[in-house]
């Protein structure tokens, strides 16, 4: 009988449940193989089980490291009534309590011992743990070691030095943060060996995406909640003043529009979520202050007047929508002016220079994904590491967004770059590549570059969506430190050297030119 096996009889025998769940048999797979794992998986997806089959089939102690000592009580009690000992030890037990528990752990009577994370920091823990023999750690919720996480905390980050003290055991840590930053940083923190990293269960695929470039918020988001009359949903904006605005410009097209953030008073907030929970048919305008913990499964649509602003917030945001599994909507909006207001928020925020580097990483992924001529579940499951196929529920998947080759287009902008050193904006290159000779282009000889005027066959405008998605492809990048510079990425030099092909929305070159629309 195979590990796997013997874990299924287990999972029917122990804990009463039929199979295991997507994901769970392959963790436990390299779990019961002894190696060190990291899975990352939506809450209530069944990590636990991944650590707890193996402490009951396995020999030794495995310690469960978790920041939260109601769900440890829960757990506990679980684990107890399918007749496996486990204990939590934590500062909620009386002094006896705590000795009996110590006498338990000394004789190796348990298999699971739950525990918070500063209680493991004392050396007096520490030491009563090694004595007994460690054979496998758990870390629940492991981005709170993350400084890049939602949830730092910092008792976390010994977890990584005192795994020697414990006598170097099996590292199992689990956490439904998606994030990719924050990712590499838990298996840099906390693992001293390469973990098998696992990435499962994100796809919601009773939620249709769309991703549109912002052209008039106010009348697209109208125009998608036209569809949805008589529905609740929820209206995410980036600022408090936005929400106000938007709710109000809602409302007078007899929507029942109705804001909420944190700079309204206590009241007016509890009175406007009550009016969302218990009624049909309220739009909540709100910022991202808005959702967290809320749960009302009947949200049917989520709309994005303003870019989200990571990949992991996008996918929370729009996740709030069809908890109860029937098909749910989302629109998300996204412009320039998005990403160029979130760029300077970091840059004049006061985080660190490689917290700010993490942060345009981030703001990049995104506008990535709004970019890309693929479908949006395949290219946002990516992002987490899942992979999958097209998913016919999203605007790409219906609405073909086709790419046509731009290798020729991409060239030309790229020769504008280098031909000018690669220290210049994108208005100057465009000017360049369209033949128009301003000031500062005639100022610096550019006009006499062989690459002037050879991208006539674009306007402008059509200039503006090439670079953005040269830059989405990863071709070239923009260098925020020096007023938006644009430079040839290792990807970019292989276009530039006719060494790889780039493909463009055809909807971004291929559309009628807007005439001489001028956008700074
Ligand atoms: P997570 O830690 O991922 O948020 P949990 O481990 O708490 O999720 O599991 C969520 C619920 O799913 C629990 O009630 C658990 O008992 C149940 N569960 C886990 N694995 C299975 C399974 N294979 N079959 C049925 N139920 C399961
Ligand atoms: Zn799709």
């Amino acid at each position: 009988m195979s590990d796997l096996d013997r874990a299924r009889a287990a999972l029917r025998s122990i804990f009463g449940f039929e199979d295991f769940r997507p994901g769970q048999d392959e963790i436990l797979s390299a779990v019961l193989d002894g190696e060190d794992v990291f899975a990352v998986m939506p809450t209530g997806s069944g990590k636990s089980l991944c650590y707890q089959l193996p402490a009951v089939l396995g020999d030794g102690l495995t310690i469960v490291v978790s920041p939260l000592i109601a769900l440890m009580a829960n757990q506990v009690a679980q684990l107890r009534a399918n007749g496996i000992s486990a204990a939590a030890l934590n500062s909620s037990l009386t002094w006896d309590e705590t000795r009996a528990l110590r006498d338990d752990v000394a004789a190796g009577r348990l298999k699971l011992l739950y525990i918070a994370p500063e209680r493991l920091m004392m050396a007096e823990t520490q030491r009563l743990l090694a004595a007994a023999g460690v054979a496998r750690l758990a870390v629940d919720e492991a981005h709170c070691i993350s400084q890049w996480g939602h949830d730092f905390r910092k008792e976390y980050l010994a977890l990584g030095d005192i795994q020697e003290a414990l006598g170097a055991p099996q590292v199992i840590a689990l956490t439904a943060t998606a994030d990719v930053a924050t990712r590499s940083d838990i298996v840099a923190r906390l693992f001293r060996r390469e973990p098998r990293v696992f990435v499962h269960g994100f796809d919601r695929p009773n939620i249709r995406l769309a991703i549109r470039r912002k052209d008039g918020a106010g009348t697209q988001i109208a125009a998608f909640l036209e569809e949805h009359r008589g529905e609740s949903g929820i209206v995410y904006c980036s600022t408090r003043a936005r929400t106000e605005e938007m709710a109000a410009t809602l409302a007078g097209r007899g929507f029942r529009a109705i804001a909420y953030h944190a700079g309204m008073d206590m009241e007016t907030r509890a009175r406007n979520l009550d009016t969302f929970l218990q009624e049909d048919g309220v739009v909540v305008v709100a910022t991202i202050a808005f959702g967290m913990g809320i749960d009302k499964p009947d949200v049917r649509f989520v709309a994005h007047a303003d870019m989200p602003k990571s990949v992991e917030a996008y996918y929370q945001e729009i996740g709030r929508a069809g908890r109860d599994g029937l098909p749910a909507d989302t629109l998300t909006l996204y412009g320039l002016e998005d990403v160029k207001r979130y760029r300077q928020w970091i840059d004049q925020s006061e985080a660190s220079d490689e917290q700010k580097r993490v942060e345009h990483q981030r703001i990049g992924a995104l506008v990535s994904l709004c970019e890309a001529p693929r479908c949006r579940r395949q290219a946002l499951l990516a992002y987490f590491g899942d992979r999958s196929e097209p998913c016919g529920n999203c605007d790409v998947c219906q609405d073909g967004i086709v790419g046509v080759d731009g290798t020729v287009a991409a060239q030309k902008a790229l020769s504008a770059m280098y031909r000018t050193g690669q220290r210049f904006g994108r208005e100057h290159l465009i000017a360049i590549l369209t033949g128009d000779a301003t000031d500062q282009v005639t100022a610096r000889g550019h006009d006499r570059l062989p690459t002037f005027g050879v991208g006539q066959e674009f306007s402008k405008v059509q200039w503006r969506a090439i670079f953005a998605q040269l830059y989405a492809a990863g071709i070239a990048d923009i260098d925020m430190t020096e007023h938006g510079r644009w430079f040839i990425t290792e990807d970019g030099r292989e276009v530039l050297k006719g060494r790889r092909t780039v493909e463009l929305r055809r909807d971004a070159v291929e559309a009628p030119a807007k005439g001489s629309r001028k956008t700074a």
